[in-house]
């Protein structure tokens, strides 16, 4: 068994997979291959904040001054006006280009035309409702690093920069296969001892949240010949083929050794943490293997600890991994174990700081409790007990979405 922080160090030494290039509309939640510069200075040349009018400050050192309009509005996309001559004011609307002497602008509002002329109510300090070239960005400047999730704000930055189509990383393509005897699709009614497939469509949904096409394959059951087979194809349709089940030390834990059989090396099998110890990770070429535990919650803990790694890695995503946050506990923990503990929790924001509630929960098949979670607290291995008011680490796996209330089975 390795701890966490070494298995999540040998995912991360993955290289990306190909580039592509996408239409910048497109661009959102895609990862940068290439870091996007401006191309120009912003704003591109000096312009006015407001309607209203470009004066020189000698001409409007007193409120109520009378000043020649020119005849020329400017507005929005006009070529750059002459230089304002001593007492003369030029309208100017938002976004127009400034003659070069400007010194502010006064608005429409703090003004009267009468005939020609104009009459200005304020007294503009230097530089008011300009705009100067280059004064949020240089040209030159990079404004996305490579490696970068884009967001939607993301995109408009590179379309000042004019990055269109944008050079980003291939998507890596997923193959879902969950593994038990017991196991039954979601439309079938389990028979004894059977139960539905809730990691199949529950891993489907966490890969289309990160937007990676993943393909859920029918249901593999415990028998070696069929086993062997899932690790004979594995690698024709996808880059990560993720199981569930069929990782641990029971009878029917097939998944491991057929792996080796097949070909793949394992990089770890068994990782010091509770839940989702029996986790395995393995590669035969491009091809990546990521053996997550049966158990419901199991699989979801190493889903945002190591598929969001590897595959976030595979996609050049350069932070993959949850956020994390620094939360103040609202209970006391027990003492840890020698294994590092990921424990179900509530975070929220309350009176500027974090807080954060770790939920009952059965166990690590209890996804009825894991459902409200929107955090996973960090335990280290051999943590004394915590007592309520404790700072704790936390990775958030959730955002946004309300916890659910639920009744309790009893
Ligand atoms: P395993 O890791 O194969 O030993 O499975 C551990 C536990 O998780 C068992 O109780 C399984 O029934 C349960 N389990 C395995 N696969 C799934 C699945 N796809 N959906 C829901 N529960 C599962
Ligand atoms: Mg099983």
């Amino acid at each position: 068994m390795i701890p966490v922080a070494e298995a999540l160090s040998r995912i991360s030494r993955l290289q990306p997979l190909g580039t592509e290039a996408v239409p910048l509309p497109e661009a959102q939640g895609r990862v940068l291959a290439r870091e996007i510069r401006a191309d120009c200075d912003w704003p591109p040349f000096e312009t006015s904040a407001m309607d209203g009018y470009a004066v020189l400050l000698s001409d409007v050192a007193t409120p109520g001054v009378w000043l020649s309009e020119r005849g020329t509005t400017v507005g929005a996309g006009d070529p750059p006006p002459a230089p304002i001559v001593p007492g003369e004011a030029v309208r100017v609307m938002t976004g127009a280009p400034l003659p070069e002497n400007a010194a502010a602008v006064v608005p429409v509002e703090q003004s009267r035309r009468e005939g020609g002329r104009v009459r200005l109510d304020a007294v503009p300090a230097e530089g008011a409702h300009l705009r100067h070239r280059g004064e949020s960005i240089v040209a030159g400047t990079v404004l996305l690093p490579a490696g970068r999730r884009m967001t939607g704000t993301d995109v408009a930055l590179a379309a000042m920069a004019g990055a269109d189509p944008v050079p980003v990383f291939r998507r890596p393509r997923i193959t879902i296969a969950v593994t038990g005897n017991e196991i039954v699709p979601v439309s079938a009614r389990p028979g004894p001892g059977q139960l539905r497939d809730s990691n199949g469509p529950m891993l489907a949904a966490l890969c289309q949240e990160r937007g990676w096409p993943a393909r859920l394959a029918p249901r593999v059951a415990d028998e070696t010949g069929r086993v062997e087979r899932l690790f004979a194809e594995a690698g024709r349709e996808e880059d990560l083929l993720l199981t569930s089940g069929g990782v641990s030390a029971g009878d029917f834990d097939l998944l491991p050794r057929a792996a080796e059989k097949a070909g793949f090396e394992i990089v770890f099998h068994g990782v010091s943490m509770r839940p989702g110890k029996p986790v395995a990770f393995s590669r035969r070429g491009d091809t990546l293997w990521l053996g997550l535990p049966g158990n419901p919650v199991s699989a979801a803990v190493c889903f945002h600890l190591f598929a969001r790694e590897a595959a976030g890695r595979l996609e050049g995503d350069a932070h993959p991994g949850a956020s994390l946050i620094t939360a103040r506990l609202s209970r006391g923990l027990k003492a840890g174990g020698p294994r590092e503990v990921y424990r179900d929790a509530l975070w929220e924001s309350a009176g500027g700081e974090c807080r954060v509630e770790p939920l009952s929960s059965f166990g690590s098949h209890d996804l009825k409790a894991y459902a409200r979670a929107n955090a996973l607290i960090r335990i280290p291995s051999g943590s004394p007990a915590l007592e309520a008011g404790s700072l704790v680490e936390c990775l958030v796996i959730r955002e946004g979405a309300p916890p659910l209330a639920l009744e309790s089975a009893t």
